[in-house]
C-alpha cells in the first residue's frame, strides 16, 4: 500500500501520508532537523570547499554519502582533509551565504508558537549549526567540530570529537528526548540524506524532505514540496490553522 501511495503522489505531483491515529498523532514535542538540504538549502561542507578551491573533488563525495553509496564517517574524513590548510574565515563567509528553505522560519516560529521544542542535529559543522540555531530560534544544535591549528587560522583538515554520522544523530535524538520528558512517540524527525534514517525511523514521525530516492522509499513520510511548512500538514494543522498562526507572528 505504501509503494502505491508513493507512486500516486508521484504522478499527481502531491503528497500522500499513512498515518497511525493514535493519541500520540496530535501530541507530539519535539521536532529535530536535519540541517544541510533540509533546513538551508545547501551543503555546508561543499560551500567551504569551494573556497577552498576543491569544490569538484568534495560535492562528488557528499553526494555519494547522501545517497548511501558510501560510509558517512569515512566520506566526512576523506572532505574534510581535503579542507587542510584553509582559512577558517571561510565559516563566516559561508555562514553569511547561506540560504534558508522556504518556509523555514516560518515553521519554526509556529512549532515554538505551539510549545514544540526544536533541535539541529547536522552532519556539516557546529558554527554553522549554532547560526541557524540562533537565526530560527531553535533549542539544541549538534554537529561536528573542525579542528583548527594552533594559532588559531587554519582548518588542520581533521575532526574534534565524535563524528556526528547517521547512528550518532539518532542517539543524541534520544538524548534530546531524554533531556525534555518525552517519548520518541512524541518525536518528530525530518532530514533529506541517507544518513538521516536512523533518525527518522527513530522517531514517532519521520518525514523524508525532499529526500533522496532511498530515504523517500525507507521513511514513514515524504513531503516533496518546496516549503517546509507542510510539516504542519502532516501533524493534523489545516491551512486555516496556518494562517492563524501566520497572523499572530
Ligand atoms: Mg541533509
Amino acid at each position: 500500500m505504501k509503494k502505491q501511495l508513493i507512486d500516486l503522489s508521484r504522478s499527481f505531483g502531491t503528497d500522500v501520508a499513512l498515518q497511525t491515529d493514535n493519541v500520540f498523532r496530535k501530541n507530539k514535542r519535539l521536532v529535530v532537523f536535519d540541517m544541510d538540504s533540509t533546513l538551508i538549502q545547501q551543503e555546508v561542507i561543499d560551500e567551504i570547499a569551494r573556497h577552498a578551491g576543491v569544490m569538484d573533488k568534495v560535492s562528488a563525495i557528499t553526494e555519494a554519502a547522501m545517497n548511501g553509496e558510501i560510509d558517512f564517517k569515512e566520506s566526512l574524513r576523506r572532505r574534510v582533509a581535503l579542507l587542510q590548510g584553509t582559512n577558517v574565515d571561510v565559516l563566516r563567509t559561508v555562514r553569511d551565504s547561506l540560504t534558508f528553505t522556504e518556509g523555514a522560519r516560518f515553521l519554526c516560529r509556529a512549532l515554538k508558537r505551539l510549545g514544540f521544542k526544536l533541535a539541529v542535529i547536522s552532519g556539516g559543522f557546529i558554527p554553522l549549526a549554532n547560526y541557524v540555531k540562533a537565526e530560527l530560534g531553535l533549542d539544541y544544535a549538534f554537529a561536528n567540530q573542525l579542528k583548527v591549528s594552533s594559532d588559531g587560522l587554519f582548518l588542520t583538515g581533521e575532526t574534534v570529537g565524535p563524528i556526528v554520522d547517521g547512528l550518532r544523530k539518532a542517539e543524541l535524538l534520544e538524548v534530546i528526548a531524554q533531556a525534555e520528558g518525552v517519548t520518541l512517540d512524541q518525536v518528530i524527525a525530518v532530514g533529506d540524506g541517507a544518513n538521516d534514517l536512523w533518525m527518522l525511523g527513530k522517531a514517532g514521525l519521520g518525514i523524508a524532505f525532499n529526500a533522496k530516492p532511498r530515504v523517500q522509499e525507507q521513511a514513514q513520510t515524504r513531503i516533496n514540496q518546496k516549503s517546509l511548512r507542510y510539516v504542519l500538514s502532516l501533524l493534523g494543522y489545516s491551512d486555516e490553522d496556518m494562517q492563524q498562526l501566520h497572523d499572530h507572528y
